[in-house]
C-alpha cells in the first residue's frame, strides 16, 4: 500500500513539478527580457535629457567665444535667461576651480570637445559651470557661467521633462544629498525607484524616472501573477485528484479486506455451531447420554446454536436484500411500549442463561409511533444481541424507552468501544480491532442492519461510549408520535 501511495504520488507530482519550474523559467526569461528592453530605453530617455541639457551649455558657450573672438570683454557681456552673469578665469578661481581643472578645459577643447565643470555659484540655487573658448590666443581661456538653477530647470528643461512624463512614466530631478525634488512631472520619491542617472550638467542633482503604471510593467506584472495562480490551480487539482485517488484506493483494499475477514468469520460461525449441533444431534442418537438432565442440556445447546445460526443467516439475508436495494417497509401504528416489553421477555432468559441480566425502563403508557415492527424488532435485537456479547460476564444491559424526546436506549456496561472505532461502527463488515471482539462472533453487519432501519424509519441513530464503563446505543424516535 505505502509503495502504491508513493507511485501514485511520483506520477502525478512529477508533472506537476515539471510545469511549475518550466513556467518559472519562462517567466524569469520573459521578466529578464523585458527588464532589459525597458532599462535600454529608460537609458535612452535620461541620456537625451542630459544631452539637452550640455546642448544648451554648449551653444551658450559656443555664443560666448564668438564674442570674446570679436573682441567683447567677458565681464560685460549681458546676462540672459538663467544666465545671471559671465565669470572669468579668475572669479572662477574663488569659487573653487583649480588650475588643474582649469588645464583640464582646454586641453580638452584642443582636442575638440567642450567639458564643463561646476561648482556651487557661492549662493544656493546659483551654479558656476567652468568651461574653454578658443578666441584665436595661443591658449585657450577659461571663462564660466553663473546659472540660476531653478530658472535653468524651468525654462530649459521643463519642457522635455513634461513630454516624457505625458508618457505614462513619472520623469524628475532630485537633490543627491537628500533626495529633495526640484521637478517632477508627478508626485513620486526618488528613494521608490531604481533607475536614477546622475544630472551630468549639475552633479548635485540626478534624473529619475518612475515606472508606476507602466503599460509593459502593469502587464509583466499581471502575467506573472497568472503564471502563479495557473500553476497554483494545476497544483491544487491535481492534489484533488490525489486525494481521491488515495481515498478511493483505501476505501477499495479497506473493503476488500472487509470482505475476506467478513468470509472467514461467516465461514467460521457457521462453521462452529453446526460442528456442535452435529456432535450433540449424533450422541443423542446413539444413545450415549447417561442422564436425562444432560440430555436435557444438549437439547438446550442444540436449540440455543439453531438460534444463533438463523439469526446470522437471516442477518446475512437481510444485508443482501439492502444492499440490492430490495428492502421494503411496512409502516404501521406501534405501540413501542408493548414492543419493547416483549422483546424483553423474549430475551431475557438468554442474558440469564449467559451468566447476564437484562432489565427494562418502560413508561406506563403507551407510546404509538408510525413504525415497521418487525424491522424494529429485529435491529433492537442487534443491539440486545451486542450488548450481551460484549459485556462482561455479570454485566446488566438495560433497555429503555424514555420520553421528551422520545428514544429508545440500549445500555451495556461492556468494554466499551475505542473513540477511534465510533466513526466506523455502522459501516458494514466493520468489527472493532480488540481481543474481545477477536473472540466474539461477529460478521460486523448487525450494526449496519440497525443504522439501515433507523435511517428508513428517519431516526437519527447515536453511539456514546466511555472504554471500560460500556456503551449506550440511542434510537431518537422524531416522528409520527401519538401519546395514549
Ligand atoms: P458484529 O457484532 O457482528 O461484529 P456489529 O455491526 O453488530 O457486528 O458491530 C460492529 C462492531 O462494533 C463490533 O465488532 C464491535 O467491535 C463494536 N460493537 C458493537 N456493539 C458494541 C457494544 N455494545 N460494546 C462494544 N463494542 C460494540
Amino acid at each position: 500500500m505505502n509503495r502504491y501511495r508513493a507511485w501514485i504520488l511520483a506520477l502525478a507530482l512529477v508533472p506537476a513539478a515539471i510545469l511549475a519550474v518550466g513556467e518559472y523559467w519562462s517567466t524569469r526569461e520573459t521578466d529578464a527580457l523585458i527588464a532589459e528592453t525597458w532599462n535600454r530605453q529608460v537609458d535612452g530617455i535620461l541620456y537625451s535629457l542630459n544631452q539637452q541639457a550640455y546642448d544648451w551649455a554648449a551653444n551658450r558657450a559656443g555664443d560666448l567665444e564668438s564674442r570674446l573672438r570679436r573682441g567683447e570683454p567677458a565681464a560685460g557681456l549681458p546676462a540672459r535667461g538663467s544666465i545671471r552673469a559671465v565669470l572669468d578665469a579668475r572669479a572662477l578661481r574663488g569659487l573653487g576651480l583649480t588650475e588643474a581643472e582649469a588645464e583640464a578645459l582646454g586641453r580638452d577643447l584642443g582636442q575638440g570637445y567642450r567639458r564643463f565643470i561646476s561648482r556651487p555659484g557661492g549662493m544656493a540655487d546659483l551654479l558656476a559651470l567652468g568651461f574653454a573658448v578658443d578666441t584665436g590666443e595661443p591658449t585657450p581661456r577659461v571663462v564660466g557661467f553663473l546659472i540660476d538653477k531653478n530658472r535653468f530647470i524651468a525654462e530649459e528643461m521643463e519642457a522635455a521633462l513634461r513630454l516624457v512624463g505625458s508618457q505614462g512614466l513619472g520623469v524628475g530631478i532630485f537633490a543627491v544629498v537628500d533626495g529633495a525634488p526640484v521637478f517632477r512631472s508627478r508626485p513620486f520619491e526618488v528613494a521608490t525607484t531604481d533607475i536614477r542617472r546622475p544630472f551630468w550638467l549639475m552633479p548635485d542633482y540626478e534624473l529619475a524616472i518612475d515606472t508606476e503604471g507602466d503599460r509593459l510593467q502593469a502587464w509583466a506584472r499581471a502575467r506573472l501573477w497568472r503564471s502563479l495562480g495557473l500553476i497554483a490551480l494545476v497544483g491544487l487539482v491535481l492534489g484533488g485528484g490525489l486525494w481521491l485517488v488515495f481515498k478511493t484506493v483505501r476505501r477499495e483494499s479497506e473493503l476488500a479486506r472487509l470482505k475476506s475477514d467478513f468470509v472467514a468469520n461467516v465461514s467460521h460461525e457457521l462453521k462452529t455451531p453446526l460442528a456442535l449441533i452435529r456432535l450433540y444431534a449424533e450422541t443423542l442418537e446413539l444413545g450415549r447420554v447417561p442422564t436425562e438432565a444432560k440430555r436435557l442440556e444438549y437439547y438446550k445447546t442444540i436449540g440455543q446454536e439453531t438460534e444463533r445460526l438463523t439469526h446470522m443467516i437471516r442477518n446475512i439475508l437481510d444485508f443482501s436484500r439492502m444492499e440490492a436495494g430490495k428492502t421494503t417497509y411496512r409502516f404501521a401504528p406501534t405501540d413501542l411500549t408493548a414492543l419493547l416489553a416483549r422483546l424483553a421477555d423474549m430475551y431475557a432468559p438468554v442474558f440469564e442463561r449467559a451468566g447476564a441480566r437484562l432489565t427494562t425502563e418502560l413508561p406506563d403508557t403507551e407510546v404509538v409511533v408510525e413504525a415497521d415492527a418487525d424491522a424494529l424488532t429485529e435491529a433492537l435485537l442487534n443491539l440486545l444481541d451486542n450488548a450481551l456479547k460484549y459485556g462482561k460476564p455479570g454485566n446488566r444491559a438495560r433497555l429503555s424507552l424514555l420520553k421528551d424526546p422520545i428514544r429508545i436506549q440500549v445500555r451495556d456496561e461492556g468494554a466499551g468501544i475505542a473513540p477511534e472505532a465510533i466513526p466506523h461502527l455502522f459501516d458494514p463488515f466493520f468489527r472493532a480491532e480488540s481481543s474481545l471482539v477477536q473472540e466474539t462472533k461477529g460478521a460486523g453487519l448487525g450494526l449496519a442492519l440497525v443504522k439501515h432501519i433507523a435511517d428508513a424509519h428517519g431516526w437519527p441513530i447515536g453511539v456514546s461510549s466511555s472504554p471500560g464503563a460500556g456503551s449506550t446505543f440511542e434510537l431518537v424516535v422524531q416522528s409520527g408520535v401519538t401519546n395514549r
